[in-house]
């Protein structure tokens, strides 16, 4: 689990030093700190991550093969803008796999583990009220908590990135009326995962997910909205 401060790099590992600068771009990106069309210079962020570039440039590419960020021949890296058919796809791959993580949750969830849910519950409160700009990342980390807490890791390494995609997603669509306080919807899984209801708590997941989903404005209008830089739509389209 993601919390607001995570430390800037780890001295131990290669491996999740380059994960780490991967993770603070996405983050960036949840949060609108980087927004669509941005100019993402690899020196700059070299600097601001403390690491070499060689490690931002290969973070860089895994976001470039995820389709977060694409390459302009002389001229670099640029934050993308995901299409709204990239939207629904990631939408209907994490309605089925968040009603897997679910039922599997109801499983195998110990008390510690259903306490660690409710701690995460009481952050998100805060942040949500706070009007903090991380307010989707958290509830975001809620489901990768809940991935975590399964013990199943390759079921982790599936939900992970599509939950980055769809905060993603969720922040550049998400109407300009707000957003939605998701804690209690969260709170009523957690419920009846305590209570080991696997098909209620699919269910609940699976409306949960959908009302986070059309609570958004998938439209040209907003798509061209969040597209501050002005991203020609020859790049629009090839997404
Ligand atoms: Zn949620
Ligand atoms: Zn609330």
């Amino acid at each position: 689990m993601k919390q607001d401060s995570s430390p800037a790099s780890s001295p131990n590992s290669d491996a999740l030093a380059e994960d780490l600068v991967y993770d603070r771009i996405v983050d960036a990106l949840i949060d609108k700190n980087l927004r669509p069309g941005e100019r993402l210079n690899e020196a700059k962020l070299a600097n601001a991550f403390n690491t070499p570039r060689s490690r931002v440039r290969r973070a860089l590419n895994r976001l470039m093969n995820e389709r977060l960020v694409r390459f302009e021949m002389h001229r670099g890296a640029f934050v993308s803008l995901p299409s709204i058919k990239e939207a629904y796809d990631v939408f209907e791959t994490r309605l089925h796999i968040e009603a897997a993580v679910a039922r599997i949750a109801c499983e195998r969830i110990n008390s510690d583990g259903i306490a660690t849910l409710r701690e995460h519950l009481q952050l998100e409160h805060e942040v949500y009220d706070d009007h903090r700009p991380s307010v989707n990342r958290i509830s975001g980390d809620f489901h990768v908590l809940l991935a975590e807490l399964t013990g199943n890791e390759e079921l982790t390494a599936i939900v992970r990135p599509i939950i980055r995609r769809f905060c993603i997603i969720q922040s550049l669509y998400e109407r300009s009326s707000g957003v939605l306080c998701l804690t209690h919807e969260h709170g009523t899984l957690v419920d009846l995962i305590e209570a080991g209801d696997a098909e209620a708590a699919a269910t609940e997941m699976m409306e949960h997910c959908k009302h986070i989903f059309y609570s958004l404005d998938l439209s040209e209008k907003r798509r061209s909205e969040a597209n501050i830089y002005g991203i020609g739509e020859d790049n629009l389209n090839k997404q």
